[in-house]
């Protein structure tokens, strides 16, 4: 057995590689589809359970006041709670059990947990329950070394952050179990390739807009305003006036990948008139929604953002005559990041020159993650992701994670949660 507490812990992990990726695989197997929400409850289980058995204080906390938690699909997050020495810093390991619907295109079971050519295949392998594995088998890691506890570790399974994670982390940060007073650091693992450190994202404003016409016979147009036409403006006024502006605009901030450093806007959806599968009557549309997905930079703001889009709007169709709209805020997330200082980022910086010897890069994430409630809700500001898995790979067909990123990413995450309890590497 090596002298060096760090050299034991990176044994211990490498000879619990089977181990980890057994759990990680078990984890791929209970199918926490979201939306709906399904499954929720024995994957904390099932989380709780491990920690429990490694003598951890697991506590369930439901999230009852929030209209996703139902009674067949209840909201169930689970926090495990180790505590060594009460004077230490408590580390907050944070990983969402949910994961996209499979979707098309699998040559794998998505939910099967198959292990082959040293991959681990399955729908939210890598985002994100390799994340949470690594979470796990890093805390283990540090107990079977014998290395003594400096600090607090916390490890939360939550729900819902693929929709928001407002019944998940945001739940846990409004009712203060996570908290600024009791949560020093906040790691969460997910899937940004091992030797990359995440320090926040961009802004997210989802908007829906509606227009309204007349309706009117489908072979006499001239009689009605189409709602569709009107969209159309608007449509064709984005292409043309507001993307090029967007994309003259850059952040400072590190953003992955290159053209996402640009500000951005997406139509995330589209209906008018009647229902197609419904049966068709000819009609001039007299109704049209869309919905907008404007991702702001660090440099704008919200304010900044919605003005620019009404105005727009006006300019387009204020002068059609029988044209009415209305546009609605559905999501607004502000842009977050970690402090350059933080010591999150060197303790993670150290472990990953440690672990890979390789320098890390700092990046931001294109989209949200939870780390917005951590840092808006908690104001907890020392919050970034790192873990295992590539960010390209996440929500794809076929999705996996490779076990040697696993094995590394669970060391990183052990040697970076020391030192941010104060044991220098
Ligand atoms: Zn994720």
């Amino acid at each position: 057995m090596s002298a060096d507490p760090i050299q034991r812990i990176v044994d211990e992990i490498d000879r619990a590689a089977d181990e980890i990726v057994r759990f990680t695989a078990d984890l791929v197997r209970i199918p926490t589809v979201n939306p709906p929400g399904a499954d929720y409850e024995p994957c904390a289980r099932f989380l709780g359970d491990h920690l429990a058995r490694r003598g951890f204080e697991v506590e369930y906390i439901v999230a009852t006041g929030r209209p996703e938690h139902t009674r067949v699909h209840p909201r169930v997050n689970v926090i495990g709670t180790r505590r060594g020495d009460a004077n230490g810093a408590v580390v907050h390991l944070n990983g969402h059990v949910d994961v996209v619907p499979a979707g098309d295109g699998w040559t794998v079971d998505p939910f099967g947990g198959l292990v082959r050519d040293g991959r681990i295949f399955g729908r939210g392998v890598c985002d994100m329950k390799a994340g949470i594995a690594a979470a796990v088998f890093a805390a283990e890691a540090i107990q079977r070394a014998g290395v003594r506890l400096p600090g607090t570790i916390e490890i939360s399974g939550t729900v819902d952050e693929e929709s928001g994670g407002f019944a998940g982390v945001a739940w846990l940060c409004e009712t203060g179990r996570i908290a600024k007073a009791r949560t020093d650091y906040v790691i969460i693992p997910e899937p940004l390739n091992v030797d990359r450190i995440c320090v926040g994202h961009r802004g997210v404003y989802w908007s829906e807009l509606t227009t309204h016409g007349r309706v009117a016979h489908g072979s006499m147009p001239f009689l009605g305003v189409s709602a569709i036409d009107a969209m159309t403006e608007v449509l064709a006024a984005i292409r043309g006036e507001l993307r090029p502006a967007l994309e003259s605009r850059v952040t400072a901030m590190p953003v992955v990948p290159a053209r996402a450093r640009h500000a951005t806007i997406n139509v995330n959806a589209i209906d008018g008139g009647q229902p197609l599968d419904g049966i068709q009557t000819p009609c001039v549309a007299d109704r049209c929604r869309a919905i907008f997905d404007r991702r702001f930079l660090i440099e704008e703001s919200f304010a900044a953002a919605k003005d620019e889009l009404e105005a727009l709007i006006r300019r387009t169709l204020g002068a059609t005559a029988g044209v009415e709209y209305e546009l609605r805020d559905l999501m607004v997330v502000d842009p977050v990041l970690t402090p350059e200082d933080s010591p999150v980022v060197s303790a993670l910086d150290g472990a990953i020159r440690r672990v890979l010897g390789t320098a890390p890069t700092l990046i931001a994430s294109p989209g949200t993650y939870d780390h917005k409630h951590v840092t808006r809700i908690a104001g907890i500001p020392h919050c970034a992701a790192y873990g295992p898995g590539e960010l390209e790979i996440a929500h794809q067909p076929d999705e996996y994670c490779r076990v040697d990123d696993l094995v590394a990413a669970t060391k990183v995450i052990a040697l970076a949660t020391l030192d941010l309890m104060g044991c220098r590497l």
